[in-house]
């Protein structure tokens, strides 16, 4: 049994404890088999991150019904060729980067009728080759996901730029979701969570901190 991935949750449970704020931890198992995951899972924690729909299909198809208290998080680039089956086994997806696929979410859930939280992906250091929405964009895109295509957007998400200090990142984040109304940021990962929760992150993303590092 792999009792240290348990202990590194603890840890980190602890950590958001003594802040006193109201964070969630996001324990990302992309490329961990179930094996690994288990645990966790038996000491009752809720929510996982994916970044690829099919590994996610492979792995978490029957353990979602042995383990009914978990909520699946999409992370990663989701193209709209796979947005049919995300929006079934996901809970969550805190990719979404463009109009298109926004559309397609909203057909796939009205298919079934299942109503995803979502996050809007926000390009937050102007990055050329990153994902996410730029930041001159954002309001008419949040507009449109609200208004045109009644979408449940609960938040904000990013993955700053590794060459800067994630904290101008963070800071900003905060503020555009304040002046939009919107509950709740997807922030901090392994290396910058602890300063993510402090400007107000209030779900962390954190796969090497829990697991170690993948292959
Ligand atoms: C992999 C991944 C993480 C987790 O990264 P760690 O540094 O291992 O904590 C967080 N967010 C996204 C979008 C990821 O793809």
């Amino acid at each position: 049994m792999d009792h240290f991935i348990i202990d590194n949750l603890k840890q980190i449970k602890n950590e958001v404890l003594l802040k006193k704020k109201d964070c969630k931890i996001i324990a990302v198992s992309k490329t961990f088999q179930i094996e690994k995951i288990r645990p966790l899972l038996e000491f009752g924690h809720i929510d996982f991150g994916e970044n690829k729909v099919q590994e996610a299909i492979d792995k978490w198809s029957n353990i979602k019904n042995e383990f009914k208290q978990v909520k699946l998080h999409m992370i990663g680039k989701l193209q709209t060729n796979k947005v049919k089956k995300a929006v079934k086994i996901f809970d969550y997806i805190h990719s979404v980067d463009s109009f298109k696929l926004a559309k397609k979410i909203s057909n796939e859930q009205n298919e079934i009728n299942k109503r995803i939280k979502l996050f809007i992906q926000l390009n937050i250091n102007n990055e050329k080759q990153k994902s996410g929405i730029f930041i001159n964009e954002l309001n008419d895109f949040y507009q449109s996901m609200t208004k045109e295509l009644k979408l449940d957007i609960v938040g904000l998400m990013c993955i700053p730029d590794v060459e800067r200090k994630s904290t101008e990142a963070f800071t900003l984040m905060k503020s555009l979701c304040d002046k939009l109304g919107l509950k709740e940021i997807s922030m901090g990962m392994s290396s910058d969570y602890l300063d993510a929760i402090d400007y107000g992150s209030t779900f962390v993303r954190i796969g090497t901190k829990i697991f170690g590092k993948r292959d």
